[in-house]
């Protein structure tokens, strides 16, 4: 202090004086691209093939607004108070219960309750990387989790994919050239079931492959698995975690099987991993909030959540439908996965377009997406694009593949006219054939 008054360190900038105060990795945090959109895309003339928003119109409101209340009434002392690090036991056992559906044999005890299943990334990452250690991610990713691995400053390596998931012979590829180059490997993240943002699902055949392969490298598996009771057959696919409980970390989640309102998620881990998760959630936390886990322990004790899964299931499926026909129907042109569950389909532009530049056309043609640039810690994608169906109804998604269609063929006389460096094919990346249903 020279005049008296408390100056920042450092220089700072003109926006920011406290600029060159952050740690370093503060620096490598950003908006995601879908947050800068949420704005646009929420007005009402927009229709939003962006957000990943559960149909939450869906839920029978009266039944949970009764037991809520219930709760309240009955048991508020404990509902309003802290509680348990680990996550409270009533909701622990029932968890069990789920995870069974998806061949995840675990007690009680091994299930650490988060906020989130996006708490558990953090955490995860927080206990297992240091700067500049390498995460394996499969090529797209789910934002959020690249979101995480970039603020605590890992490396990500993309794995190729196609409609099988993760090609477990590119995984190993992959392992090998990060041993010669003597890259430390933390974990690989996988989203195995109905994939944010590729839509598509690892084979069943291919599950005992990665596993393997990473137990042959030593390398954990971060297995995130958010959507999988969201089949539109209603069948489920073993999860990796039943493969190799020892190996792997397996992530689940209410948001999409419930309601994300109430931020629970939950992370099944080996012994000593699951106590690192606790210590590194008290600290940040405390304890996950015991009004969420005790609402949706009654929901899941007093109403037909089986039965609203299928309800979700259906609506979607639906959706699921309406995108598919839309998209032969409007971008004959493009190409798409197609999505046997989930909220997801992963399009690809014809060669030369470039989805990020194409956006504010978009939006301004009142239709949004995201770009597939924000799924690559690398910058990759811009020739590709996610469209969800969760959120609106039918209708409005076959109005905005339309609306879309046009700002694709105005982009494309451009390209003709004028020509652009965007757009260019990733080696093995999802790009399965035209017009394909
Ligand atoms: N993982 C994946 C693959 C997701 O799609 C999402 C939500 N979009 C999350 C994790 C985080 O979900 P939540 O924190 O709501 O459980």
């Amino acid at each position: 202090m020279t005049d008296g008054r408390p100056r920042s360190p450092g220089r700072g900038t003109r926006l920011d004086p406290w600029f060159d105060s952050y740690a370093e990795r503060a620096h490598g945090m950003r908006a995601s691209e879908i947050r800068a959109l949420f704005a646009v895309a929420s007005r009402p003339e927009v229709v939003s093939l962006a957000g990943g928003m559960p149909f939450i119109a869906g839920l029978p409101m009266g039944t949970i607004a009764e037991a809520t209340e219930r709760l309240l009434r009955e048991r508020g002392a404990q509902a309003l108070q802290y509680g348990s690090g680990q996550g409270e036991p009533e909701l622990r056992e029932p968890i069990v219960e789920v995870m069974d559906l998806e061949g995840v044999e675990a007690h009680p005890d091994d299930v650490v309750v988060t906020t989130g299943s996006q708490q558990a990334l953090d955490i995860v990452t927080r206990i297992f990387v240091d700067p500049g250690d390498v995460v394996i991610a499969e090529a797209p990713s789910y934002v959020g989790a690249l979101g995480v691995f970039r603020s605590y400053q890992a490396d990500v390596v993309h794995v190729p994919m196609d409609e099988g998931g993760l090609i477990p012979e590119a995984l190993e590829e992959a392992l090998l050239a990060m041993r010669a180059a003597r890259r430390r490997v933390k974990f690989i993240y996988t989203v195995p079931n109905f994939h944010n943002p590729a839509g598509v699902s690892l084979a069943a055949e291919r599950r005992a492959a990665v596993v393997e392969v990473a137990a042959r490298y030593g390398v954990l598996i971060l297995e995130d698995n958010p959507y999988g009771l969201l089949g539109f057959d209603g069948e489920t696919t073993p999860a990796l975690q039943g493969l190799n409980p020892d190996g792997v970390v397996y992530l689940g989640s209410f948001s999409k099987t419930f309601a994300p309102g109430y931020r629970v998620g939950w992370a099944v881990a080996p012994h000593a991993v699951r106590e690192r998760l606790v210590l590194a959630a008290e600290s940040s936390i405390l304890c996950p909030s015991m009004m969420s886990q005790l609402s949706i322990a009654t929901y899941l004790q007093t109403c037909d959540w089986r039965g609203q899964i299928k309800i979700y299931r259906e609506t979607y499926r639906e959706r699921r439908d309406a995108m598919l026909s839309a998209l032969a129907e409007f971008l004959p042109d493009c190409s798409w996965t197609v999505p046997e569950g989930g909220f997801y389909t992963w399009v690809t532009f014809p060669d030369g377009l470039d989805a990020k530049d194409m956006l504010p056309r978009a939006v301004t043609a009142r239709v949004a997406y995201v770009p597939g640039t924000a799924f690559y810690a690398d910058g990759q994608g811009s020739g590709y694009a996610r469209l969800s169906y969760c959120y609106p109804t039918p209708e409005r998604i076959r109005e905005g593949v339309r609306r879309l269609a046009g700002v694709v063929t105005g982009e494309r006389e451009l390209v003709e006219m004028f020509g652009t460096g965007g757009g260019g094919r990733i080696r093995g990346v999802l790009n399965p054939k035209p017009n394909q249903e």
